[in-house]
């Protein structure tokens, strides 16, 4: 039977149900003797496309062995589900046949349905649209026709609903639903994950809930803590930023439901992997957002502000025009792939799903279907699991090689060495792209510019041609050493001020079109309890010394200018010393700034009792 509970501290504790066997409160109350020991089967840390579909496909299977009667709890830091879920979301509709075989029936909401894409290089004022039969040749990833063009967050919405009404007519299984409830942390004893805590408002009320397998879709927030303890990291993940506003277009704007466009260059110039993406939605809306690396080695990225630069595009503008902002978030996506995998995608009691395991292909912007699709899978060996009573990482290991085995996961794979062409050729970048840029500028055309780098630069550009030919075509068996750094680490101070704003503020725009990070948040509509204190800022001395680094260059410190949502700034304390402040109540969760500051000094923990942004639409 499904339930939902209240996200506040007055939810009544008798209704959390447990399955609780005598050996197991036993034990519990042994270890934690002035706590009320609350068990499931099974937690499921995030209401996430992969969670909310592993507890799916475990009603699904579970049908078949009433031998085995299992509970299980999803927890949810949003107050809705949905409500801290931002993506495109292009994506291919097969995974939804797979797992969610009644999803038109049962009326999963779908935008619309992708009938043109295109991918375009952006100057400054011109957009060059890549002829089809050439991105179908060298960039077939972007073609997208017949994909569906989704809102996640009510994707999400609607999973949560449909798992009610599933577990409903499931006898075998208790399936618990916590909006408003974030882990806050895993619990781990002697080489277990044991559950997690779990708090319910911002006081210290604070509960272990245990488990005998506990499912972390929850993008990194405290799943990163089991890859660091159990040793199992790969290399390095690396992380973008995507940042998005949703407009309600003016009824003189074109049609452009169905349509979906993929952009590279203008605004992201500064040699950072980025780009831009345009998809048509129902209801004469449209969704505007942008993707930047976090391995950059600007110490300014201002993702927000760069969006903003985005639609000061003459495109853009024009698509804007007369029309309504609704909605803007922001949120990190894990692009190292392959690459970064830990090792082992699951430990003794724990899995690791979706972004949290890091599955998104970058390569063709598609995370989606991998994290259901690993929800999918995941249940089955969950399953097994509890059929016998061995929740070892040994026996989890299924998991792991099912999800190897999936033809879901060819693709992911073939993208294995795309990061690794760009940071071996940074001249790609930061020039060659630059000059086909200029060159559509001036003519129309990048191949005045390509005539120009093949002139100009005829052994390098042939040598970075050939390289990165190479790696983005080059299969995963091959065994080519590739070793990631953490993106902070290559952030460099003093970049130069030219390539920071290379081709920047040049276009005339609607001011109606554009927002301040502070006005953004408004439409982000976040939403705190007094006093929040969900990022821990490690040590001030540290901040005190990066800040008068900064200073002394006379730049913005990089958590102030790369916040997607106004939440850090310089205040001045006596002595005219700036300081490092915060302004909690702003922010949008993103985790951008714990994985920028160059000195590592934050965390950023998921927020309480339900607080934080609204992001249904996104
Ligand atoms: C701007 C942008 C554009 C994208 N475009 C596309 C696209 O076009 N196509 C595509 O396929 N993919 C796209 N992606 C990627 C895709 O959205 C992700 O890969 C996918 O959402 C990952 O799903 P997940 O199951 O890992 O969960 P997530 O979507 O990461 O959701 C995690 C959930 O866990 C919750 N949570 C986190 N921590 C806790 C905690 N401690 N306690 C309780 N709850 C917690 C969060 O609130 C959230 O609801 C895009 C991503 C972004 C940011
Ligand atoms: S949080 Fe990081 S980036 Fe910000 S001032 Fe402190 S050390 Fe610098
Ligand atoms: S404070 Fe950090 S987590 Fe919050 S919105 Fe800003 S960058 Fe994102």
């Amino acid at each position: 039977m499904p339930r939902r509970f209240a996200p506040r501290n007055d939810t009544p504790r008798k209704n959390i149900m447990a399955t609780k066997t005598k050996e197991k409160i036993e034990t519990i109350n042994k270890e934690t003797p002035n706590k009320e020991a609350i068990t499931y089967d099974v937690i499921l840390v995030g209401g996430s496309p992969s969670n909310l579909t592993l507890a799916h496909r475990l009603c699904e299977l579970i049908k078949d062995k009433p031998e085995i009667h299992l509970s299980v709890a999803i927890l949810e830091k949003s107050e809705n589900f949905g409500g801290h879920i931002i993506s495109g979301a292009v994506v291919n509709k097969t995974i939804f046949d797979k797992a969610y075989p009644n999803h038109i029936e049962d009326g999963m909401p779908i935008e619309s349905i992708c009938e043109e894409s295109s991918f375009a290089l952006l100057s400054s004022n011109k957009k060059f649209d890549v002829p089809n039969v050439i991105t179908r040749a060298a960039l077939p990833d972007f073609i997208k026709d017949g994909y569906y063009v989704l809102t996640l967050s009510n994707v999400v919405a609607w999973m949560a609903e449909t798992l009610e009404k599933k577990a409903a007519e499931t006898p075998n299984i208790t399936i618990d639903m916590f909006p408003g409830f974030a882990a806050t942390k895993a619990l781990i004893e002697d080489g277990e994950v044991k559950g997690v805590q779990v708090a319910r408002t911002g006081d210290p009320l604070e509960d272990n809930i245990y488990a005998s397998v506990t499912c972390f879709g929850d993008k990194g927030f405290i799943s990163k803590d089991i890859i660091k303890e159990f040793g199992i990291e790969g290399n390095p993940q690396l992380w973008s930023v995507g940042v998005k506003e949703t407009w309600k277009l003016s009824d003189k704007a074109p049609n452009m439901k169905g349509k979906v466009f993929h952009t590279l260059g203008y605004p992201v110039l500064d040699g950072t992997l980025g780009g831009g993406f345009v998809y048509g939605l129902d209801n004469n809306r449209l969704t505007i957002g942008l993707v930047i690396s976090l391995d950059s080695k600007n110490p300014n990225i201002n993702p927000q502000k760069q969006l903003q630069e985005y639609k000061k595009h003459p495109w853009l503008q024009k698509l804007l025009e007369g029309g309504e902002l609704l909605n803007y978030g922001a949120a990190v996506l894990p692009e190292g792939g392959v690459a970064s995998l830990p090792k082992q995608y699951q430990v003794n009691g724990g899995i690791l799903l979706g972004d949290a395991l890091g599955l998104l292909d970058v390569k063709s912007l598609a995370g989606v279907d991998k994290a259901i699709e690993s929800g999918y899978l995941a249940a089955e060996t969950v399953l097994e699991s509890f059929t016998t009573r061995d929740f070892s990482s040994e026996s989890l290991k299924t998991y792991q090689e099912e999800l190897e085995h999936s033809p879901l996961m060819d693709k992911y794979k073939k993208s294995k060495y795309f990061r690794k062409a760009f940071l071996e050729n940074p001249e790609l970048l930061e020039k060659y792209l630059p000059k086909l840029l200029d060159s559509i500028e001036q003519f129309n055309t990048p191949l005045f510019g390509a005539l120009a780098i093949g002139l100009s630069d005829p052994i390098k550009a042939t040598k970075a041609a050939y390289k990165s030919f190479m790696y983005l075509n080059m299969p995963e068996d091959v065994k080519e050493d590739i070793s990631y750094k953490e993106g902070y680490k290559n952030i460099d101070p003093h970049f130069s001020e030219r390539m920071r704003n290379r081709g920047l503020g040049l276009n005339k725009f609607s001011k109606a079109t554009i927002y301040s990070r502070e006005d953004a948040v408004f439409y982000a509509q976040t939403k705190y309890e007094e006093h929040p204190d969900h990022i821990d800022e490690f040590s001030a001395e540290t901040c005190l010394t990066c800040v008068e680094k900064y200073e002394m260059i006379g730049i913005d410190v990089p958590c102030v200018s790369d916040c997607t949502a106004e939440v850090h700034r310089l205040d001045l304390a006596g002595n005219d010393i700036k300081v490092h402040a915060m302004s909690l109540e702003n922010c949008v969760q993103c985790r951008t700034c714990e994985l920028i500051c160059p000195e590592q000094n934050l965390r950023v923990n998921a927020a309480l009792a339900g607080a934080g942004p609204d992001f249904r639409g996104l």
